[in-house]
């Protein structure tokens, strides 16, 4: 099974990736996480990332397809993936469409993660308190120029999904739990 969890920064698509995995053994593909491991490692891909990070921008398309399609190619990817952050852009699920139909792979589901922009900074202010400020992209500000991107880059990628049947959609201003079984029995219905 292959899916895309799709929703803006805050959404939840970090922790209930992480259920999915747990519940179904799927391989988690973070790009905000791959990112951030590669920042860590101080790799050149890290140094070019971090700049555009901070500031809320978007890392470009060539990069992050080519860091996908690197980790899509291990073994352990091939029972299926969670993608988390990722596409991203039209041009992202462009690329990931290729990628797929190359590898003979299918993709199930594209689920989105709705919530209330309100939210959004409430939840962004809890983690940066919760993680000791661990994210530098985790302020207010950032967060207005990263919804900003998420308006203009990426919710386009919504109808791109939708058109081809495969976009279902979540409550993601219910408890963890409940957006959890709400995705669990879109996942049963697909699988
Ligand atoms: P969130 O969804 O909470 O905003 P992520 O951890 O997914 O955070 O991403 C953090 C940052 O990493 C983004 O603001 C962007 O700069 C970069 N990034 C992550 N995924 C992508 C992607 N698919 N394309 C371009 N940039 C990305």
């Amino acid at each position: 099974m292959n899916v895309i969890l799709f929703g803006p920064p805050g959404a939840g698509k970090g922790t209930q990736a992480q259920r999915i995995v747990d519940a179904h053994g799927l391989i988690q593909l973070s790009t905000g996480d791959m990112l951030r491991a590669a920042i860590a490692a101080g790799s050149e891909l890290g140094l070019q990332a971090k700049s555009l990070m901070d500031e809320g921008k978007l890392v470009s398309d060539d990069v992050i397809i080519g860091m996908i399609a690197n980790r899509m190619n291990d073994d352990d990817c091939k029972n299926g993936v969670i993608l988390d952050g990722f596409p991203r852009t039209v041009a992202q699920a462009k690329a990931l469409d290729v990628m797929f139909a190359a590898g003979n792979i299918q993709l199930d589901q594209v689920i989105e993660i709705q919530v209330d922009e309100a939210a959004l900074f409430a939840r962004i202010e809890n983690r940066a308190a919760e993680t000791g400020g661990a994210r530098s992209d985790d302020t207010a500000e950032v967060l207005e120029q990263r919804l900003k991107v998420y308006h203009e880059n990426t919710a386009p990628v919504l109808p791109y999904y939708r058109d081809k049947g495969q976009l279902n959609v979540v409550d993601g201003m219910q408890s963890i739990d409940e957006v959890a079984a709400q995705i669990e029995s879109l996942l049963s219905a697909s699988a």
